[in-house]
């Protein structure tokens, strides 16, 4: 048996989707439960292992003695590193292939804890990514307890959890794809409860296709199967910004327990033994926080589409052009790979235009970046750290949504929170500019950053003292304790 106090500790292992907008919150949850005096275990895949190594160097996954990193293989093949970027091919490789090699890690874990030299204290619980629900099987074999982070939007959840109805009503899969131009998705779905008026193409993207064999919605259909089955489920929200849809969410699932914005509530942890475990796949360019130290404040538009999206180079270009007549200060993250085919390409005239007013780089400190005084508005793609990152800072937001939730989010965003303007998918530089200058200077934008920063003081509430989260928090983890002893 382990030998000491360390190895009487709950033990739980978080298991992330290995996809950015996902390893991040995890991570913070694994940091809070280490907090409450969790063993964690973060299961990486040996990709990304291997590329937060390439990015970051040893200390990127250099385990500490109550926190330790393990890897399991993604599924896909080690040649196709873009598969890793593509949602459908990680989800159906991870749900296909990834249950094994997590039984056998869970094995090799208990034999350690069981050795007589270890501090490693039993598997306790399973803290999984909605998405990786294959842990689901595993947790039962064993007879512990499986909780799952929802890592996207709640909005977007009870879309999600629709889908059979909307599949049912004949709503998706689409006859053919005239259906995607011809008005049919601005038909509105009045029957979810806590997303009233919500236009069909405002619901989360993969409703779109005309497959009826389509591995997304599939993959969503098991999504909703194992969340019904959760032993509770935690959600990166807080209770006052999706109040009327957390009560219809509580309604149909097992206990859930938002307890967002999961960023915030870990700032206040102040365990500096963790502050070096980060989740970045990509190396953070540091000098655009001095840059906007030179920058009046709220004066900067920040430009970021998050991990995932790509664009096809004209889109580039109208955003360009956008950004550079604007004339506006500008922060620009463009990741090597967010451009279809070729890398971004501008031209001289439109190079000189933007590094007039702005810098790009290619991945920064986002959270550090957002809660900038200088930062006066967000273009994003409403990836949903995203936005609640940007809505815990004040910031308010000009919506491009590329796919999954971002849609759900940028309606909420538009229609409920009144922090964010859309910009036609179809983007055109004239809209570009008028809506970054309406964002930084215009009526609806100061309107728009009061409402945004009242947002961030609910936000703020939430984790701070007699907070929602914070009691939501305390509340899951007593639950936990009891569960794993
Ligand atoms: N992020 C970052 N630096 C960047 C771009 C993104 O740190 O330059 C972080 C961001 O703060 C967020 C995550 O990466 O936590 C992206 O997640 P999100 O849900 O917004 O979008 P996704 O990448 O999943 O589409």
């Amino acid at each position: 048996m382990a030998s000491n106090l360390q190895a009487n500790k709950p033990h739980a292992v978080c298991v992330p989707l290995p996809s950015q907008g996902h390893l991040n919150p995890m991570l913070n949850l694994a940091k809070l439960l280490h907090h409450k005096g969790f063993h964690i275990t973060y299961v990486n895949t040996h990709f990304n292992h291997n590329r937060f190594l390439r990015s970051r160097g040893p200390d990127a996954v250099a385990s500490l003695p109550d926190f330790r990193f393990e890897e399991i293989p993604d599924g896909l093949p080690p040649s196709d590193a873009d598969a890793t970027q593509f949602i459908p091919s990680l989800c159906d490789s991870t749900r296909r292939t990834c249950l094994v090699p997590f039984r056998q890690l869970l094995r090799k874990l208990n034999d350690e804890s069981s050795s007589h030299s270890s501090n490693v204290p039993p598997v306790s619980c399973i803290v999984s990514d909605s998405a990786m629900f294959f842990t689901g099987k595993a947790a039962d074999e064993i007879g512990i307890p499986n909780v799952y982070l929802w890592t996207a939007s709640a909005c977007s959840f009870l879309g999600y959890l629709y889908c059979p109805q909307l599949i049912h009503n004949g709503l998706t899969p689409l006859k053919d794809e005239s259906y995607l131009r011809n008005g049919y998705l601005d038909t509105i779905i009045d029957w979810i409860p806590g997303l009233k008026g919500i236009r069909l193409k405002d619901l989360p993207s993969f409703i779109r296709t005309t497959d009826p064999n389509d591995i997304m919605m599939d993959f969503i259909l098991e999504v909703n199967t194992a969340m019904h089955k959760a032993s509770s489920i935690i959600l990166n929200t807080f209770e006052e910004l999706d109040h009327q849809v957390l009560e219809a969410l509580s309604s149909i699932l097992p206990p859930i327990y938002p307890i967002g914005p999961l960023h915030l509530l870990v700032s206040q942890i102040n365990d500096h033994s963790l502050d070096s475990i980060s989740a970045n796949l990509w190396k953070e360019e540091l000098e655009c926080l001095q840059w906007l130290n030179t920058k009046k404040p709220r004066s900067v538009v920040y430009v970021n589409f998050g991990s995932i999206t790509i664009m096809s180079p004209q889109q580039l270009q109208e955003f360009a052009w956008g950004l550079a007549n604007s004339e506006k200060p500008l922060v620009w993250v463009i990741r090597p790979d967010l451009v279809k085919g070729d890398s971004a390409v501008f031209s001289y005239e439109l190079l000189t235009k933007i590094k007039k007013v702005g810098i790009m780089i290619s991945w920064c400190p986002q959270e550090k970046v957002l809660s900038h005084p200088s930062i006066g508005g967000f273009l994003t793609h409403c990836g949903w750290n995203s936005m609640i990152e940007s809505l815990s800072a004040g910031v308010p937001v000009v919506c491009w949504p590329f796919f999954a939730d971002q849609q759900t989010n940028c309606w909420s965003s538009c229609n409920e929170w009144g922090i964010g303007m859309e910009i036609d998918s179809n983007v055109r530089r004239d809209e570009v500019e008028n809506l970054v200058k309406e964002i930084l200077e215009g009526e609806k934008g100061t309107k728009m950053r009061e409402k945004a920063m009242e947002w961030k003081r609910k936000a703020e509430n939430a984790i701070g003292p007699g907070g929602s989260s914070l009691l939501n928090f305390e509340k899951m983890n007593l639950e936990y304790q009891l569960l794993t002893y």
